[in-house]
């Protein structure tokens, strides 16, 4: 059995499958088991353990078996130093930020992110707890830079961006940050670590919605913090630990057995993703397409220069038509499901209407409601001609 195969001198594929797994040792089956159990045997004298230490099998809050397994699978594929596994994407942004910021600290995050970052750094950290943030195009490395304050602790960005798949150049930013004594976080869910690799390119952390693409069968829900185990014991005792994000045992291992499948579905996600991209660039009822591996894409020489070997499996997309018809257009769609999340098995898509109330901080194509579509695994020829039918009757 080769158990404990964790190192880059083992290829990526290689990792999906064995990194995290071994023999159980009671049973000799070939998978580790699920560990349901919140609790574990304390020693005879327990009186100096730490009750809320993360360190040793005690309790579930502070750290389950399967959740470490896991964490050892997503710290290979990051190439990190340490991970923390926890019940949500968001579950593992909030634990990033309450962990690591205080009051009068400033941030600086991407004016594309995942609503939830929004809600949390615009509404929440700010209002409620005197956190200063400032939301900025981080594709644009001047405003980054003219950002920075004395103040500045952390700059969060997200590449791709959800939903309009813009590109900030995660190297760069680094520069800038680390020159401001600051660090720097990045949403790496649109991309995975099959196509981009953060802490590489000189982030601090890389954080994964694992219920996207890792996962990637739209059946369990976590998140995962990857970087310096120095920072990683602070979000395990203060997010983990007390806030109380845990993921259960069962997620753990639903995405620890579609993390073996991961990189084979994202070369699919990836291949599909640029075919229809394609199509839908070349058709005359599509008004517009942003996807970063085509070259009409604002960040596509970013992206090159950062993503390999792929470009992710998500685009957005609008039609030359009226908002009845966008909503027409889904109804007839056999093939792709109309639902939110991405990174599932089956394609998606979501038609995100006119309400967003960050419109404005979108290009002037988003302006009009457009679909964010999440190409499946599906065969990419299956896929066009749904979408393809559907045009023709709407
Ligand atoms: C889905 C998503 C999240 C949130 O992840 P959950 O697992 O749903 O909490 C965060 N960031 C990005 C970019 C996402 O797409």
């Amino acid at each position: 059995m080769s158990a404990r195969i964790y190192g880059k001198e083992f290829g990526f594929h290689t990792r999906a499958v064995h990194t995290g797994n071994d023999v159980d040792i009671d049973t000799k089956a070939i998978k580790r088991p699920i560990t349901m159990a919140n609790s574990y045997e304390l020693p005879y004298d327990p009186t100096d353990i730490n009750w809320s230490g993360a360190g040793q099998n005690l309790y579930t809050r502070n750290g389950g078996v399967n959740q470490q397994y896991l964490q050892e699978k997503i710290s290979s594929f990051e190439n990190a130093e340490d991970t923390v596994v926890l019940a949500s994407g968001v579950g593992a942004l909030s634990g990033l930020f309450f962990s690591l910021l205080k009051s009068g600290d400033h941030v600086i995050f991407s004016s594309v992110t995942y609503i939830a970052v929004y809600r949390l750094l615009n509404e929440l950290l700010n209002n409620k707890y005197k956190i200063e943030t400032s939301i900025v195009d981080t594709s644009d490395l001047e405003a980054v830079k003219a950002a920075v304050k004395p103040n500045t602790r952390l700059i969060h960005i997200e590449t791709p961006g959800n939903p309009t798949l813009s590109i900030s150049d995660i190297k760069a930013i680094a520069e800038i940050a680390h020159k401001n004594n600051a660090l720097l976080s990045v949403d790496n869910t649109l991309a995975s670590p099959y196509n981009q690799r953060p802490l590489e390119l000189g982030a601090d952390f890389s954080v994964e919605s694992l219920t996207k693409y890792i996962n990637g069968h739209g059946d369990a829900m976590g998140g995962s913090i990857s970087g310096k185990k120095e920072y990683l014991d602070i979000i395990r005792k203060e997010a983990q630990i007390n806030l109380g994000a845990t993921i259960s045992p069962f997620n753990a291992w639903l995405i620890m057995r579609g993390a073996a499948t991961f990189p084979l579905r994202m070369k699919q996600h990836n291949e599909n993703a640029l075919k229809i991209a394609q199509f839908l660039e070349n058709h005359p009822s599509v008004s517009f397409v942003s996807y970063p591996g085509l070259e009409s894409h604002r960040g596509h020489k970013t992206a090159v220069l950062q993503m390999s070997p792929g470009f992710g499996g998500l685009l957005s997309f609008a039609l030359k038509a009226d908002h009845d018809a966008h909503n027409k257009f889904v109804s007839n769609l056999r093939v792709i499901t109309s639902a939110v999340s991405l990174g599932h098995d089956t394609s998606l898509i979501a038609y995100l209407g006119k309400n967003d109330e960050r419109q404005y901080l979108y290009p002037e194509e988003f302006h009009n409601g457009f679909f964010r579509f999440s190409a499946g695994i599906e065969d990419a020829e299956d896929i066009i001609e749904d979408i393809e039918q559907a045009i023709k009757k709407t």
